[in-house]
């Protein structure tokens, strides 16, 4: 299934996307789900087979009708509008670690973003007034479906905590990551967290580590890798986060971006003012954002 938050306008709404339908999920269930998806994350085991009957009975006989419109008639928000957290994974890739002239570290490297920077499918990432060292990363985000309640949790289990995957753009101000040796701004400036355009259960996905993920610029490729490259899989990153923090539901894990970021390049190749940067992860759709400098919204 894919997962999506939408607007028709007024307040958001949990969906599914079906072809190209978005049902709402709580008008077609007749309010058995509820009509925000962080509502569905609060109980998922519960929600969980009456969403895969609403969503199987519509994928039956698609059609327009009470609860359901066209994809292309409604605003996608970023799927989870308000995720409990954002843990995101520093140099998971050798080649990326290598360009950026950074060691590889023998534990994941983790940092926090915050929701309010997050961006929709579809609507402009900001280049800064005060920076223009805006760079793109492309990356594979785990979605997480089950709190880890107090407790610390081994590998072998970790992926029994995986809801689903989506993708995320951790577009990045890197004078302000690297000014400071926390990277807190540069990781959270305005509109510059793309995520979406789906949560896609993990059913869908036979093998999180045989993806392939292609950034690119202008239409041009800039990043391409398989996840089967990720110095820290799935199971290491939670493994290494639980050991702090509980997972809980609606968590979003944004897993590390291969080589081919800008700012290391000669000379340095930042987003501007114009611009459309996409990533594309296999099965999960493509995120694409238009780029525009903050002075001109
Ligand atoms: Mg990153």
């Amino acid at each position: 299934m894919k997962l999506v938050t939408f607007s028709n306008g007024q307040a958001p709404r949990f969906g599914a996307v079906v072809g190209k339908f978005v049902v709402d999920l709580a008008a077609l269930s007749k309010g058995d789900l509820p009509s925000r998806i962080e509502d569905f994350f609060e109980d998922v085991e519960g929600f969980e087979p009456t969403l895969k009957a609403v969503v199987s009975a519509f994928e039956a006989s698609p059609a327009l009708g009470e609860g359901v419109a066209s994809l292309d008639q409604v605003k996608l928000l970023p799927p989870i509008t308000r995720p409990p957290k954002i843990i995101c994974v520093a140099r998971n890739y050798a080649a990326h670690a290598a360009e950026a002239g950074l060691p590889i570290s023998p534990i994941p490297i983790l940092f926090a973003r915050f929701a309010n920077a997050l961006v929709a499918d579809g609507d402009p990432v900001l280049v800064p007034a005060v920076s223009k060292d805006l760079d793109w990363e492309g990356e594979l985000a785990v979605i997480i479906g089950k709190s880890t309640k107090g407790r610390r949790i081994t590998k072998a289990e970790a992926m029994e905590y995986v809801f689903g995957y989506s993708i995320f753009n951790d577009v990045t101000v890197r004078d302000y990551q690297f000014r400071v040796t926390q990277y807190t701004a540069g990781k959270n400036f305005r509109a510059t967290g793309p995520f979406g355009p789906y949560v896609v259960t993990a059913d869908e996905i036979a093998d999180p580590h045989k993806l392939d993920v292609t950034t690119t610029l202008n239409g041009k490729v800039e990043q391409h890798a398989n996840t089967d490259t990720m110095i820290y899989d799935i199971p290491t990153i939670l493994e290494n986060i639980a050991e702090f923090i509980d997972l809980e539901p609606g968590d979003v894990i944004p897993t590390g971006t291969p080589a081919g970021v800008g700012f290391k390049r000669s000379p340095p190749l930042f987003l501007k003012d114009g611009d459309t940067i996409s990533v594309e992860v296999t099965g999960l759709g493509v995120l694409t954002n238009p780029v525009r400098n903050e002075e001109a919204v």
